[in-house]
């Protein structure tokens, strides 16, 4: 970080913010030019707070030279995180494949599901037992008893849960069921949620917020891990843009920017991104193809009979198909990797 001191700044404020930016632990440097003074500090520059430089009538500039994630950053972890789920990797290369319901409606309907995503290749099962619906009259979710009814399915399938949580309260029991814990766009800056689920040793689903910037995602990303969670995996599911055609309008350009700024695996969710089912397959394959660490898909085998998300959700035939596509992208994926 780099303070610019407006000309004629007197000394002893210059002296102030040198002590005070020494009392947190970071070095400083000190360029006095002819006009400018420029203070150049070095270390845990994270900890300084900005808008009371910022506030300072004697400051004229301050300059961030290093991203204000620190855990979540590349630059002090070079290597991909890999994570294993139940033996399944994600991340360095490894894809995972995600699929389900929008939400849990029966076990009936859980288990058709499931077994066709197995089938098609699936790595783990989506469904959500708790779920954020925009409308307070729509289908709120089967709670607990969803819950139990995806340890069933996975007893039956082998087949890793992933499942929303929705609130502080409800992460103990949530984890005591998931193999991953889903935090859905809409809670992606709701830091006390973040920092229950950083407390806990699963991994994270962390999908981008409706409107957050990259560095917004990737600084929610740093609460989980603050907390000591490093099983962190970012989902892109789609920004609110001025477009309408889409539900939501898919920054596939997060996937490759994630990957420069950060180690954390990234995938993408092409269901809730276009809100179309025609769209899946063909945003699927450009996930994978711009370097996206797996998908997670929506799959209804009666997406008309569906309780939430049906239009985007894909039968499981389409799923099937969708599946041996991306399979052959990722496969050229590795061979260029190389
Ligand atoms: C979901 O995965 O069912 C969901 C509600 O997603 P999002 O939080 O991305 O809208
Ligand atoms: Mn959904």
């Amino acid at each position: 970080m780099v303070i610019v001191m407006k000309p004629n700044a007197p000394q002893s404020e210059i002296h102030r913010i040198i002590e005070k930016v020494k009392s947190l632990g970071c070095r400083i440097h000190v360029s006095q030019g002819e006009n400018y003074c420029l203070l150049g500090l070095v270390g845990h520059t994270e900890k300084i707070d900005l808008s009371q430089l910022q506030a300072n009538e004697h400051v004229d500039r301050v300059i961030r030279v290093q991203h204000p994630f620190k855990l979540v950053n590349r630059l002090f972890h070079p290597e991909d995180t890999v994570l294993d789920i139940e033996g399944v990797k994600v991340g360095g290369g490894n894809n995972v494949y995600i699929a389900g319901p929008c939400a849990v409606e029966s076990e009936e309907q859980l288990l058709t599901i499931a077994t066709a995503v197995k089938e098609a290749g699936a790595h783990m099962l989506r469904g959500g037992a708790y779920k954020p619906r925009t409308s307070p009259y729509s289908f709120q979710g089967l709670e607990e008893e969803g819950l139990k009814i995806m340890e069933r399915v996975k007893f039956e399938t082998g087949l890793p849960i992933v499942t929303e949580v929705m609130s502080p309260d409800t992460v103990e029991i949530v984890a005591s069921y998931a193999d991953v814990l889903q935090i859905g766009a809409r809670n992606m800056q709701n830091f006390p949620l973040l920092k229950a689920v950083g407390e806990t040793d699963k991994p994270v689903l962390l999908k981008r917020g409706l409107s957050a910037t990259i560095e917004e995602w990737l600084m929610a990303a740093e609460y989980i891990m603050a907390e000591g969670n490093k099983k962190v995996i970012l989902c892109e599911r789609g920004i609110r843009t001025f477009e309408t055609y889409t539900r939501n309008t898919l920054d596939l350009s997060a996937v490759p920017a994630v990957k420069e700024l950060s180690h954390l695996p990234i995938i993408v969710d092409p269901s809730h991104a276009a809100g179309k089912w025609r769209m899946v397959e063909p945003l699927s394959k450009a996930a994978i193809a711009v370097g996206a660490d797996g998908l997670i898909v929506e799959v209804h085998h009666q997406p008309e009979l569906a309780v939430s998300d049906g239009a985007q959700s894909l039968k499981p035939e389409k799923f099937e198909k969708l599946m041996k596509a991306v399979r052959q992208i990722a496969a050229i994926n590795e061979v260029t990797r190389c």
